[in-house]
């Protein structure tokens, strides 16, 4: 399988169909518009043409040499990259100069290296921070009850905009378990937005489960292989 406008197509279509059913009066500070990411790791540079073709203006990559490479062969393009994979705080400075968004930001040291790494004359970098919402021990991410220190330390530094909160929910085919984490992602961007933040970013829903993930409030969804098809081998060594 490989990147086809009709997978394009019908991700829009559902994405559609999963806003007219969420409660609204729930989702604080949103214009009502869901993002939709394409996640690109390890798909070719080409793909992300066609991608593009078809209307695909933002992307999402893992793997920060990977990524450079393909801005590089795109580079006539006109997209929005957000780096969405671990970050290495020997890396926050490529990412602050190639990047529009980095989602998955869960430390201070790294947001304060993203910041002062982040060139002056490009627009502060739109950040959401990764929280551990299932608490499994091997996920990365703030766990809720450190989020909000981490939230008034991140909101001070110059070259930072928060934008709001990422998850990757522990993976399951329980839909109400799915269902549950979302809500408390929502519902922790809620409290944060009653103690004066103004939050209107939630970073979440995969695949498998954007569709849930929408009706519980998500505003940006990450989306790979039912855009690409299933992902190729990796195509880089691990950076
Ligand atoms: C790979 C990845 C995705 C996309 O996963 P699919 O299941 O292919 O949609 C989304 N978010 C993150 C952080 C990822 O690493």
């Amino acid at each position: 399988m490989s990147f086809s406008t009709e997978h394009l197509q019908s991700v829009q279509d559902d994405i559609e169909e999963a806003v007219t059913k969420r409660d609204t009066q729930n989702i604080v500070n949103h214009n009502g518009n869901v993002t939709l990411l394409a996640v690109s790791k390890t798909q070719t540079a080409e793909k992300l043409r066609k991608a593009h073709e078809a209307g695909q203006t933002k992307f999402g990559e893992n793997y920060l040499q990977e990524a450079l490479n393909k801005q590089v062969e795109l580079t006539d393009l006109n997209i929005e990259w957000h780096f969405i994979g671990p970050i290495q705080s020997n890396k926050t400075q490529p990412i602050a100069q190639n990047f529009s968004w980095v989602h998955g930001v869960d430390r201070l040291k790294i947001a304060q290296r993203l910041s002062d790494a982040r060139p002056a004359e490009l627009p502060p970098l739109q950040i959401c921070l990764q929280v551990n919402i299932s608490g499994e021990a091997s996920k990365s991410g703030v766990t809720p009850n450190e989020l909000l220190d981490l939230v008034k330390a991140i909101s001070t530094l110059p070259k930072l905009t928060l934008r709001g909160l990422m998850t990757i929910p522990e993976p399951s085919n329980d839909e109400a378990l799915q269902r549950q984490q979302f809500k408390q992602m929502r519902d922790l961007l809620n409290d944060l937005n009653k103690q004066a933040f103004a939050l209107d970013t939630l970073s979440m829903g995969m695949s498998s489960d954007y569709k849930i993930a929408i009706e519980e409030g998500a505003t940006i969804v990450r989306i790979g292989s039912a855009i690409f098809g299933a992902r190729p081998v990796k195509i880089t060594p691990e950076n």
